[in-house]
């Protein structure tokens, strides 16, 4: 069975969007994963397929009904059992590769879309909603946090990447660092050469320019991921550290 993305939105039809196309989309075509969008509205009960609410105690803004989102999640869990099911909000842990990871491995995910000012926090406790942020921003909706969510983990599912190697090596990927910066032809360009090293074909050297550009980079761009990393590379038994950086030690 392929990994299944059920999505709860007001609007079905932003899906699968830009996921039909490029890698995403040939994967989809091939069955290596599958979506159904389904209309929260559609689980209203009353005669104007009201979704949302007055929030108690006032203030700006609707709140989405926890009453007709418990139907629409009885509806997704059952056609996606299994699946952890998400709601996407500014308020939940922020997403990064590490729950791509976890989901990417999984049967699929469920996902909950917000509007207005969000939803009720009855339906997120007793549905034991996940809740996940794309980031310290805030979005009309979950739907573009939604594609973003399944973008990251389309892209891991077996056979939906070329060089298998390549989700381990990039940012983010087993090693914790950023990646290495990337050059292509022509070799001079506006007066900027490409680092000689890269021409050499010396396939050592190569590596070794590669993980200190790496390491500057991380070190540099992003101190919280530096700092895990150097935790962990210092927490490892030291064989295993000299044979993971290659004899090229994290720069202090
Ligand atoms: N009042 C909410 C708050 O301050 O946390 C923001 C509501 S936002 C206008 C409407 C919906 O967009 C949210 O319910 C959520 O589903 C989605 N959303 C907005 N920002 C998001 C983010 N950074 N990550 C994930 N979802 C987000």
């Amino acid at each position: 069975m392929s990994w299944r993305a059920t999505i709860l939105t007001l609007f079905p039809d932003m899906f699968p969007g830009p996921l039909g196309l490029s890698l995403a989309g040939r994967a989809l075509r091939e069955g290596r994963w599958a979506i159904e969008a389904l209309d929260i509205r559609s689980f209203a009960t009353d005669r104007h397929r009201t979704v949302d609410d007055t929030p108690f105690g006032g203030g700006a803004g609707m709140v989405m009904r926890p009453d007709v989102l418990d139907l629409a999640c009885e509806a997704a869990t059952s056609r996606n059992p299994g699946a952890p099911l998400v709601y996407l909000t500014p308020r939940g842990r922020r997403l990064d590769q590490a729950l791509v990871r976890d989901l990417a491995a999984g049967p699929g995910v469920t996902v909950l879309c917000g509007r207005y000012e969000g939803v009720d926090q009855r339906v997120i406790e007793a549905r034991q909603m996940v809740e996940v942020s794309a980031g310290d921003f805030v979005l009309s909706g979950g739907e573009p946090a939604a594609l973003l969510m399944l973008d990251a983990c389309i892209r891991l599912l077996p056979g939906v990447m070329g060089a298998a190697a390549s989700a381990e090596e990039e940012s983010h990927g087993a090693e914790g660092l950023l990646e290495y910066p990337h050059y292509t032809r022509p070799a001079e360009w506006q007066g900027r050469k490409v680092p000689e090293v890269l021409l050499s074909g010396h396939h050592a050297e190569v590596a070794r320019w590669r993980r200190a550009e790496a390491e500057a980079a991380t070190r540099t761009r992003r101190p919280d991921l530096w700092e895990r990393y150097q935790t962990r590379a210092g927490a490892e038994p030291k064989q295993a550290k000299a044979g993971r950086l290659d004899g090229h030690p994290a720069a202090a």
